[in-house]
């Protein structure tokens, strides 16, 4: 799933084909993505709303309408483009397809429809971002921010930063990348982590999802930018994807699990303590 530095990518992409754009109407084509509105009223809402500005919070792309906020939150295959001419594809996965007033047209595209969209009044707003925990590249996160949520939690080091409610925006990727460069055991119990570790691991967190929207995102599969290009991070990961591969650091072969969480967790016996 598309974690903070893809998600910002995406959301730097259009957001300067979008900012003060009216929507002259609205196609939504399947239903299941969305939460807490109906078809019509999401079309009905976003047809003569005008874009005021665009944000992301955690892993979710936050339209500002002068009307309400559109969250997007891409699955595993969502992205979000803004084209004059929108090609076959688009058409056939294109979920929401929005009209802009200069002719243009902006697409949530999401092939297997594992995203989310919300159309939130800014009631509802404040209901979803209070559920989220800090941004990490906020200044907001201070290494006392993670140690505080470490040391509350029973729970594997790896799942808490990966529970939104602890961090916003990090997901399976970037949380096995840190955990590797602060030389933690993904598995150890949070609490257990030590201070020093908690600020390594804090340090590493901040570095890699910034390092990480510079290079437009990591694509493994599916992850397409606002323009529709790859990432280039990929090349610069640890241990992800690179289960049975050589430790970059020890040569040890990088071991994976998914006794952790459901997801795969790699790792290097040797460097992860
Ligand atoms: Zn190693």
């Amino acid at each position: 799933m598309p974690e903070l530095p893809e998600v910002e990518t995406m959301v730097r992409d259009v957001t300067p084909l979008l900012s003060g754009r009216r929507f002259e109407s609205a196609r939504l084509s399947h239903r299941d993505v969305l939460d807490g509105v109906t078809g019509p009223a999401l079309v009905r809402g976003l047809t003569g709303a005008r874009v005021v500005g665009l944000a992301r919070r955690a892993k979710n792309a936050v339209i500002l309408t002068d009307r309400r906020r559109l969250v997007i939150q891409p699955g595993m295959t969502g992205a979000m483009f803004v084209k004059r001419r929108l090609t076959a594809d688009d058409a056939r996965y294109g979920v929401l397809q929005v009209r802009l007033d200069d002719g243009r047209t902006f697409v949530y595209h999401d092939v297997r429809r594992l995203g989310t969209i919300r159309w939130l009044d800014p009631a509802g707003w404040q209901r979803f971002s209070d559920r989220i925990g800090p941004e990490p590249l906020d200044a907001a996160f201070t290494p006392e921010v993670l140690r505080a949520a470490l040391a509350r939690s029973r729970a594997a080091v790896k799942k808490v930063i990966m529970d939104q409610k602890h961090l916003a925006g990090v997901g399976n990727i970037y949380a096995n990348e840190a955990l590797f460069l602060a030389g933690i055991d993904p598995s150890k119990e949070a609490r257990r982590v030590s201070a020093d570790q908690a600020g390594l691991l804090h340090r590493h967190l901040v570095t890699i999802l910034a390092d990480a929207v510079r290079a437009h995102g990591t694509t493994i599969r599916d992850y397409r930018t606002g323009t529709g290009e790859p990432g280039n991070f990929q090349g610069e990961l640890q241990v992800y994807d690179r289960e049975g591969q050589p430790c970059r650091r020890c040569g040890a072969p990088l071991a994976g699990t998914h006794g952790i969480d459901a997801r795969i967790t790699v790792f290097c016996y040797r460097c992860q303590r």
